[in-house]
């Protein structure tokens, strides 16, 4: 009989397939005790291990496809990064020395206390390197006691065209999933921001993660049906199911591909109001994504994943260079270099700037730490300021919350400017400077700050969090996490206003503005760009392309006007 269990999906589409389970029982890890005469010989041992699990990814590494989207091997670079990183085997060295253990559980020892400093972070990026960790140090021990690695367990022509079920994936399993024909995937861990699920989105595979007790419910080679569009898994599906779901799939893969032929043709509504459509970046790899999709530029690159996996901060020249990449790869178009955003969910284990207090997400985070720490600060300012004499570049300032703080960044910018003047450094006087506006005080006082700046980007993550009081990123409040809150419309809409009586542009970089249902109400208020992941860029331009601006602006003030829940809920469903 069909059942269904629910997760979130991190991908849209659908997969049918027959269940794969993948059994990843912990390693059994004893402690030896090693003569002292054999501990160079254990450190050999060790070596020895370490270097095959390097043989052992490169080899994955060539097996990506040339076709695949390119930070998939930045994934498994990091692994690599990991294993060749002398501090990693010098500290399991020295267990083994210090001990007198054998390598395996030298190895386990190492990997707790780094899992244990993880856990304390309690931060979901960091938590992304815990995973990592694991996963290299489980790779040398299965070398160790000689067992197959783990990729070989989701790779081989029996997989094609099945779907995975594993307590975790690995960014590794993706790529060789995705060569051997897998067609989807369910995990019982893992959220939304974990490596797999960027994977995942890049590589159009549909999965869903945290379907928790998937092994109680689900048996090998049993019928299935994933629907990552709404998170849902669809156990020994019947006749009809099966039929509705099959006709689904085919029309959105009709969908899709008919909208690469969007990728050259104008963002314009039907009532002839052009759209710009820009393309928000996290990591280098996406650089070339933006242009692939025909974004008019980036409208956010969020230069704070230049800070994971390394415990030092970037240099000036380090911040330089890797804007220049990303201007050199949007070949002329505007690119929205956002200042660093460290803090909260964010915070990397940089030399400074380490987190303190009982909230996080209201502390020292952003604009306010950038202001405390000059040293951290100045040298991304300089590269901003240096790089925009190389193409159309945008500073933007997260987190304001203080027009206070506008001030002072725009006088650190002036001051830069002013000492590179006197020393013949080029720039560009004219660089726009922006802010985005997240905190509800920024959009009250939008008009104050649009005195001071060139354009505002609404960041609608944070805008959410901050005012209706939830975590982001806590799974307990997820349900009261609704871009359609009243509160939050009226601060948009706000912005929106404050930035035409100023005459600037207003975009929207946050998650809502790619997500389509909303795209017809946030024309209506008024916003006419967006930036948002190359992934959803086309299809947000269908939805611009098929509406009236007109129509959409009659129905966005009849929601901003009413004060009865019921005509808000029916003038919204109007609207999708
Ligand atoms: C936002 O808050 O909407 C935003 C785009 O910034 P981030 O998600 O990086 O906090
Ligand atoms: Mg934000």
């Amino acid at each position: 009989m069909s059942f269904s269990l629910h997760g979130v999906g991190v991908s849209r589409g659908i997969a049918i397939g027959n269940a794969h389970i993948i059994e990843r029982t912990e390693l059994e890890i004893t402690e030896h005790r090693i003569s002292r005469e054999k501990i160079s010989k254990e450190i050999e041992r060790l070596r020895d291990a370490v270097h095959q699990a390097k043989q052992n990814l490169r080899n994955v590494r060539s097996e990506i496809p040339e076709t695949t989207a390119v930070d998939i091997a930045a994934f498994i670079d990091t692994h690599l990064l990991m294993l060749e990183d002398a501090a990693f085997t010098f500290d399991a060295e020295r267990l083994i020395r210090d001990l007198e253990c054998n390598a395996e559980w030298a190895l386990k020892l190492q990997r707790d206390a780094l899992a244990k400093a993880f856990d304390e972070m309690d931060d979901p990026y960091l938590r992304t390197r815990k995973d990592d960790v694991y996963h290299v140090v489980s790779q040398i021990q299965r070398i160790l006691l000689n067992h197959a690695p783990l990729e070989h367990e989701v790779a081989g022509e029996r997989l094609r065209g099945s779907i995975v079920l594993a307590d975790e994936l690995t960014p590794a399993d993706s790529v060789l999933m995705q060569r051997h024909g897998v067609v989807g995937f369910i995990t019982h861990y893992g959220g939304p921001t974990s490596h797999m699920s960027i994977l995942a989105r890049s590589l159009g595979v549909p999965g869903i993660v945290g379907v928790h007790g998937i092994r109680k419910y689900l048996s090998e080679n049993e019928p299935l049906i994933i629907d990552a569009s709404d998170g849902v898994v669809i156990g020994d599906p019947d006749d009809s199911t099966l039929t509705y779901y099959q006709n689904k799939k085919a029309a959105r893969e009709e969908h899709i591909s008919s909208l690469a032929q969007l990728r050259n043709a104008p963002s314009v509504t039907l009532d002839g109001h052009p759209i710009e459509l820009h393309a928000n970046v996290d990591l280098p790899e996406d650089f070339y994504s933006a242009s692939e999709v025909g974004a008019a530029g980036v409208g956010l690159y969020r230069t704070e994943f230049l800070y994971i996996n390394r415990t030092d901060s970037p240099d000036e020249q380090e911040h330089f260079d890797t804007y220049r990449s990303l201007i050199e790869a949007l070949g002329g178009l505007p690119v929205t270099i956002r200042t660093l955003d460290l803090g909260a969910d964010k915070d990397f284990d940089v030399e400074m700037g380490q987190q303190s207090g009982a909230n996080p997400a209201l502390g020292l985070r952003a604009i306010r730490l950038s202001l405390r720490e000059p040293g951290l600060y100045w040298p991304q300012l300089r590269a901003i300021i240096r790089v925009s004499a190389l193409g159309p570049v945008r500073l933007m300032i997260p987190m304001l919350s203080t027009l206070d703080e506008v001030r002072q960044v725009v006088a650190n910018i002036r001051a830069l400017q002013k000492d590179f003047s006197e020393n013949a450094i080029e720039f560009d006087p004219q660089m726009p400077i922006g802010g985005m506006i997240e905190v509800p005080a920024a959009a009250i006082c939008a008009d104050s700050f649009a005195q001071y700046l060139d354009f505002f980007s609404i960041g609608t993550n944070d805008l959410i969090q901050y005012t209706i009081a939830i975590d982001r990123v806590n799974d307990e409040v997820n349900y009261l996490y609704d871009p359609l809150n009243p509160a939050v419309l009226r601060l948009i809409a706000m912005t929106l206003d404050a930035g035409r009586a100023a005459s600037i542009p207003v975009g929207m970089c946050g998650e809502m503005a790619g997500d389509v249902r909303y795209t017809r109400l946030l024309l209506g208020l008024g916003l006419r760009q967006f930036s948002v992941h190359p992934s959803s860029l086309l299809e947000l331009k269908q939805v611009i392309n098929s509406t009236n601006v007109e129509q959409a602006q009659r129905s966005a003030r009849a929601v901003l006007g009413t004060r009865d829940p019921d005509e808000f809920k029916q003038l919204i469903a109007e609207l999708i």
